[in-house]
């Protein structure tokens, strides 16, 4: 499964600051919403990732037959956006009442959520046309994440989905720009579309920001990968300035806090680039690591050596044995017959104290809990069985129903990821051709 990170609104530039015990107003009305498509799982670090996404959030609707959700973060923006709005309408429209301050707040913010909802449910429908799956889009701090089944197939198709999402926010401003024409600034509605209209500009504008995973990161592969055609080159060359764009947008935070004094926005800044660097980093590893294991199996990398021990030796005589050979995962043999594996992992879960009186067959892995492999295996999801199950290595076993299976070598995690390191070496060497 894969993430469709859509598009992000939140505003920045808080229309209040708090200066000699007076709040000041201004009326910087900029939006910096960001917009990210992310796959779900990436097979390297899935503790990291988990941080992020794994809940949904609390489902409010279904729309187009995609449920959406409000993850518990969007709460907190939700609340401090709705708060300056109504701050600031007080303080540009000090005859109203405070009902009336905070009512437009309440109905501007929720209008401004809809409309990243807009933007995301733009490149949904898109997405859906190419019959790419959208299993879901949730509302968060930064904006919104849509959950797709897969990656777009062709160049043009990449290019319609993350355009639609801009457009769309363009489209909305304008609507609302027409709308504060036709009222004056100072009624309730002239006001809410002001808001609105310069919002979903900013918000459009900002996401086509040449940085992968943005949008316009996203057009940026697209165009490349058109010329090119090739996808890794593209998401390698767009992922750098994914990286250059996330650290840009740190420098104008650093810049507006410290020279600017304006420590919201230049925190607010930093923050989203800090996402935005982590996330172009994701989906660059996720790149390699596909590139590097596509086509290969699990006997491509397997080493043919098999070391085995027998069950009644002791966890002492063992550890010995891991020292000397440097070997740290054996089969388990009772006389010819396999019982277990054994491995420095499971020798460390049993106290040093107690290694001189229990044997293997005490501590090992029974035969029934060892996880196996086929020589045929993609080494993408084995590579991806490995790290769910958090073991570091696999017996592969070939031999179908007319033979008896034999053991004819170990796949380990730690051949996978040389074949990657190799992988990502001779990529830069040719790349830097
Ligand atoms: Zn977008």
């Amino acid at each position: 499964m894969r993430a469709h990170a859509v598009s992000g609104g939140t505003r920045n530039g808080l229309a209040h600051r708090f200066a000699g015990g007076e709040i000041r107003a201004s009326v910087d009305c900029e939006a910096r919403g960001i917009c990210l498509r992310l796959r779900p799982r990436r097979p390297l670090s899935r503790k990291r990732w988990s941080m992020s996404f794994r809940t949904a959030g609390f489902r409010i609707a279904k729309i187009l037959g995609i449920p959406i959700y409000l993850d518990a973060t969007w709460l907190l923006i939700f609340g401090l956006i709705t708060y300056t709005l109504a701050m600031n309408f007080g303080l540009q429209h000090p005859h109203w009442t405070p009902l009336q301050h905070w009512a437009l707040g309440i109905l501007t913010s929720v209008l401004f959520f809809a409309s990243v909802l807009f933007h995301e449910l733009a490149h949904s429908v898109v997405a859906l046309r190419y019959k790419i799956p959208v299993h879901s889009i949730t509302l968060f701090i930064f904006g919104g994440v849509a959950r797709i089944g897969r990656e777009p197939t062709k160049p043009l198709q990449e290019f319609n989905i993350a355009v639609a999402g801009p457009l769309a926010s363009f489209f909305l401003g304008v609507v609302f720009l027409a709308m504060m024409r036709l009222s004056s600034p100072d009624q309730m509605l002239g006001a809410l579309s002001s808001y609105l209209g310069w919002t979903n500009v900013a918000l459009g504008a900002f996401n086509l920001a040449p940085g992968f995973p943005l949008d316009g990161g996203r057009i940026f592969r697209a165009v490349i990968w058109g010329i090119t055609k090739d996808f890794s080159r593209a998401t390698l060359i767009a992922g750098s300035s994914g990286r250059v764009v996330a650290y840009a947008l740190m420098g104008i935070g650093g810049y507006l806090a410290f020279y600017k004094n304006d420590w919201y926005s230049g925190l607010w800044l930093g923050v989203i680039g800090l996402y935005l660097l982590n996330a172009a980093q994701q989906s660059i590893a996720q790149m390699t690591i596909r590139d590097a294991l596509a086509g290969l199996r699990a006997a491509d990398v397997m080493s043919h050596e098999v070391p085995t021990v027998e069950g009644h030796m002791s966890l002492e005589e063992y550890g010995a044995e891991v020292l000397r050979t440097g070997r740290r995962c054996h089969l388990v043999l009772s006389g010819d017959r396999l019982v277990g594996m054994m491995n420095v992992h499971t020798l460390n879960a049993v106290p040093r104290t107690e290694w001189a009186n229990n044997s293997i067959q005490s501590a090992m892995i029974p035969r029934d809990k060892i996880q196996w492999t086929s020589p045929d295996e993609p080494l993408l999801r084995l590579l991806e069985r490995l790290l769910t199950s958090d073991i570091n290595q696999m017996p592969v076993v070939s031999g179908g129903a007319d033979q008896a299976p034999q053991v004819i070598g170990m796949v380990t995690r730690d051949s996978i990821l040389r074949v990657m390191r190799t992988h990502s070496e001779l990529a830069s060497q040719l790349s830097s051709k």
